[in-house]
């Protein structure tokens, strides 16, 4: 397919969907919607205001409150979440041809979410939609108290950009599953493929106006949702800096529960006894490049024992040196370009600062100035606990490596940043994984003894720890945080 071709043909439309159709935003200020693989202006974006939030929220509330999507059976849930799933894996080309033009991802990945992973996810809460089960307690013979769950009403939904479809579905799935009405607010970056979805929405049979987007700034849109008192609750992935950020307006406004998966520095300890060294190797760099090292879990903070570290350093090394970024829109691209400048300027100041503060560059990235978001793969290795590119998230393709010489140092190492989202263990020592996968502070701990297994996916409900947020989203359990528990007594004959 000529995807360059195609992509001349996508037509821009970038305004709030309220009530099931577009209107234009009540701002007049605009920026760029900004192609990373040129640095070219795809169209404008209305910077979003307050009124265009309240608009949102106020039809999301009155559809919510007249039981058009909440009071209905779940079944009927089901049927349109999975009709959704069926036509987003339809429309896959729109939506990765969207993703790619505005966040850079290769455009096989950004087929991959179209067509698999997010649907696969939809799919996976609309089984969930009749499984929400409260409980019924027998007092005594005039006595029963029941405890069911309930929609918390409107949720806003603010997502980031490295996963455009993706992340937008994550949020909506689970919430809408459970009955609620949403209004979801895009990244800046990549607001097309979450407004696409709402049409899909719409087609599936969802009543117009329970889902709701509106695209803007976080500074503007962003911060309206956050603030509103018509909103019931938050669901936010970002970085940790916006979401405690997103809490503090939440305590300003109305009280709202926050749900908040934020950012990630997810720990990677191999162990010697693992052995497979080129195996170690290929997955490390395809977990720490895969989209550009913009993943919340990127494998970019390697834990190594000292015995196997050199070796293994210089199969990473060997790797990673052959994985040059190129247009996203050729089929055969594996890595594509950062999301922004500012991405690339983050990237390039952390480069610089892990040199200066004496990590030593076993592989130096390059970093195109202009003419596209192009950097690749940095490693840098005998970094220490105090170096800010191993404590700070950098999400972008940059590889630590730090030595540890006895499991009781790799543990304390692994624990050593303030996030706690996933961790892995490379050993094929059952004791040692039994006593990693307890002590180390992550949401989600994984272990392996080979690098690739058909059909990784990850589907069962974690909660992220320490400054990665909290909160569950995958599984019965996400259904469960959209939903509040209420109690019902029946007392007397
Ligand atoms: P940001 O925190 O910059 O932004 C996230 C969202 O919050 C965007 O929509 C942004 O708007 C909005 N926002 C910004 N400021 C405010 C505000 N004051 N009030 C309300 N909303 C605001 O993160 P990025 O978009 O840069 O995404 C990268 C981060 O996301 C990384 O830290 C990554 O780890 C994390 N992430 C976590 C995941 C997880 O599951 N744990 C999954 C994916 C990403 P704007 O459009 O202006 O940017």
């Amino acid at each position: 397919m000529d995807w360059s071709e195609l992509s001349a043909t996508v037509k821009w439309n970038i305004q709030p969907f309220i009530g099931g159709r577009y209107r234009p935003s009540d701002s007049t200020e605009v920026f760029q919607n900004v192609n990373p693989a040129t640095e070219l202006s795809l169209c404008d974006i209305p910077n979003g205001c307050a009124q265009d939030i309240d608009q949102a929220v106020r039809v999301a509330r009155q559809r919510f409150d007249d039981g058009c999507w909440s009071n209905v059976s779940p079944f009927r849930r089901m049927e349109v979440l999975l009709k959704l799933a069926e036509l987003i894996t339809k429309n896959k080309i729109q939506l990765a041809l969207l993703d790619t033009l505005e966040m850079g991802k290769p455009i096989t990945a950004s087929l991959f979410d179209a067509e698999t992973f997010a649907p696969g996810l939809i799919r996976s809460w609309a089984g969930y939609a009749d499984k929400l089960m409260g409980l019924a307690a027998p007092i005594n013979s005039s006595t029963v108290v029941l405890n069911t769950y309930q929609p918390r009403g409107v949720i806003g939904a603010i997502t980031a950009w490295n996963f455009p479809v993706v992340n937008a579905v994550v949020k909506l799935a689970p919430a809408l599953a459970a009955g609620n009405a949403v209004v979801l607010k895009p990244s800046e970056l990549a607001p097309s493929s979450a407004l696409k979805l709402a049409e899909l929405a719409l087609e599936a049979g969802l009543p117009e106006g329970v889902l709701n987007v509106v695209p803007g700034l976080g500074s503007t849109v962003g911060q309206a949702l956050a603030l509103h008192p018509g909103v019931d609750m938050v669901s936010f992935t970002g970085s940790t800096g916006t979401g405690r950020k997103i809490m503090e307006l939440s305590g300003r406004s109305n009280g709202k529960p926050v749900l908040l998966e934020c950012g990630g520095k997810s720990p990677h300890v191999v162990f010697a006894d693992i052995g497979d060294i080129e195996g170690v190797a290929a997955a490390t760099v395809e977990g720490a490049l895969w989209n550009q090292g913009q993943v919340c879990s990127a494998h970019t903070r390697w834990l190594v024992e000292e015995e196997i570290a050199d070796s293994l350093v210089e199969s990473i090394v060997r790797r990673a040196s052959q994985r040059q970024p190129d247009d996203p829109l050729k089929e055969a691209t594996i890595d594509g370009p950062l999301a922004s400048p500012a991405q690339r300027a983050r990237v390039k100041a952390y480069v610089e600062e892990g040199t200066k503060s004496g990590a030593r560059a076993v592989l130096r990235g390059m970093i195109q100035e202009r003419g596209g978001c192009y950097v690749s793969p940095t490693v840098f290795d005998r970094v220490q606990p105090h170096m800010r590119i191993v404590r700070e998230e950098i999400f972008g393709p940059v590889l630590c490596v730090q030595r540890f010489s006895t499991e009781e140092e790799a543990v304390a190492l692994a624990n050593g940043t303030d996030y706690g989202l996933e961790a892995t263990v490379w050993t094929r020592d059952m004791g040692r994984s039994k006593r990693l996968a307890h002590a180390i502070k992550a949401g989600g701990v994984s272990i392996r003894t080979s690098g690739k297994q058909d059909g990784e996916v990850f589907v069962l409900s974690q909660e992220p720890q320490k400054a990665s947020g909290f909160g569950v989203e995958i599984g019965l359990k996400g259904l469960e945080s959209y939903s509040t528990l209420k109690s019902i007594s029946f007392i007397g004959a």
